[in-house]
């Protein structure tokens, strides 16, 4: 008998603390459980399907591409992958894409970009990358070293050299002073996702760019999560008036369909010549006839701004929701539909209590909940979310009997 089959392991391999709730389909903004419940879903499968659940124009495409060809391989052209790739260097700073399969494949193909850019000026003695603590790039061994986390990194041998690591409130001297004759570039996410939805602010950003143009380095941008319409702009760094030299983005860029890149400019680009990088998979005909059906929606006139302002509404109504609710949660952060309560309590009892109401949200560092609703959201379902987090925190406060005295008003 296996230790299967004898109980002592599930046949998926135990690595998440999976929460007991198995979806039977979802539509548009809803997820229906086995256990005949209706889910309002502001998770999105981690920041994800950007335009909800089976969204007919992206079904449309995928079943049209199905019926043609699925994976052809990257040793022929694949006009799908060219269009795909054309259209995010129009819409970005970039001036050319690589396609993954995920976002950790993206960040790896960063670092090798990166790497390869300073052999290719004539630097090989540069290889490392400076990264930021309470930052999440991946679960590959490079991608962890990058991250820093200890809890990931732990048990697993020794880690991928070539990271320095500093505080996430590092000032611009700071970081300065961690560039050593070594250091290839540094490596950001605009917004730290995981890590509780902590911007770096538009100066800090600005002076990274300076920084690196000062000492010769890349200045790369992780936007897996902040990427693709989520900060409210296709990327969150337009935000700053700062472009980074390369960028990685997954995430929403498939709605779920397993798709990711990395794209750079011409410059640090120029070391990525035949047989430097390459996947079987990746950019495979399906995957990116899919994003290319995302990008017809995304890009689609006045839809990015029109998930500013339905970003700002939802912002207003969590800020009222924490001043009601000042015992459970401190504050509301993030940017466009990227956001964050902070919680007094832990924050695994009030997405649990949230999920119990009906609302589905993900966890985050710094005891945080990340609200990552579709971008396809309405009024109604920002009312909807409040009403039932409202409920929630009726729920949490008769289970915790908390000491300190609701505020009034
Ligand atoms: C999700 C995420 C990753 C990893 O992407 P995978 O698709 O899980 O490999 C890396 N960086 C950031 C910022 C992310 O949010």
């Amino acid at each position: 008998m296996t230790a299967a089959q004898s109980g002592a392991i599930p046949a998926v391999m135990p690595t998440y603390r999976r929460i007991d709730i198995a979806f039977e389909k979802g539509d548009g903004v809803y997820l229906y459980g086995v256990d005949g419940r209706r889910y309002l879903d502001f998770a999105c499968g981690i920041a994800v399907t950007a335009f909800g659940h089976c969204h007919p124009y992206l079904v449309k495409a995928l079943e049209t591409q199905a019926k043609k060809a699925w994976h052809v391989s990257n040793l022929h052209r694949i006009p799908e992958g060219e269009t795909l790739a054309k259209r995010l260097v129009e819409a970005s700073f970039a001036d050319t894409v690589f396609f993954t399969n995920s976002g950790t494949e993206a960040i790896e193909g960063t670092i090798k970009l990166v790497r390869k850019y300073q052999s290719a000026v004539g630097h090989p003695e540069r290889y490392r990358l400076i990264t930021f603590e309470g930052a999440f790039h991946g679960r590959s061994m490079a991608a962890l070293a990058a991250g820093g986390q200890e809890k990931y990194l732990e048990g697993f041998g020794p880690r991928v050299e070539g990271f320095d690591q500093v505080p996430a409130t590092a000032t611009l001297k700071e970081v300065e002073a961690a560039i050593t004759p070594e250091t290839a570039g540094v490596l950001i996410e605009p917004i730290q996702g995981e890590g509780g939805i902590r911007a770096f602010t538009p100066e800090f950003l600005r002076g990274l760019r300076a920084l690196c143009d000062k000492h010769g380095l890349l200045l790369a941008m992780d936007e897996i999560q902040t990427g693709m319409g989520r900060s409210g702009k296709l990327f969150a760094h337009e935000w700053t008036g700062v472009t980074p030299d390369v960028m990685a983005v997954a995430k929403a860029l498939g709605n779920g369909y397993p798709i990711g890149a990395f794209m750079a400019t011409a410059n640090a680009a120029q070391g990525m010549t035949p047989g430097t990088h390459g996947s079987t998979y990746g950019g495979n005909p399906l995957a990116t006839a899919v994003g290319n059906a995302v990008l017809d929606l995304m890009l689609a006139p006045g839809f990015l701004d029109g998930v500013q302002q339905v970003a700002s509404h939802l912002r207003q109504q969590l800020a009222m929701l924490v001043d009601r609710n000042s015992d459970i949660f401190e504050e509301v952060r993030g940017q466009g539909l990227l956001l964050g309560l902070k919680c007094r309590l832990p924050n695994g009892d009030v997405a649990a209590a949230f999920r119990q109401a009906g609302l589905l949200t993900a966890m985050a560092g710094d005891n945080v909940v990340r609200l990552l609703p579709p971008l396809i959201i309405e009024a109604q379902h920002i009312n909807e979310a409040t009403d039932l987090i409202e409920k929630a925190c009726a729920e949490l406060r008769k289970a915790s009997k908390p000491e300190a005295p609701r505020k009034a008003g």
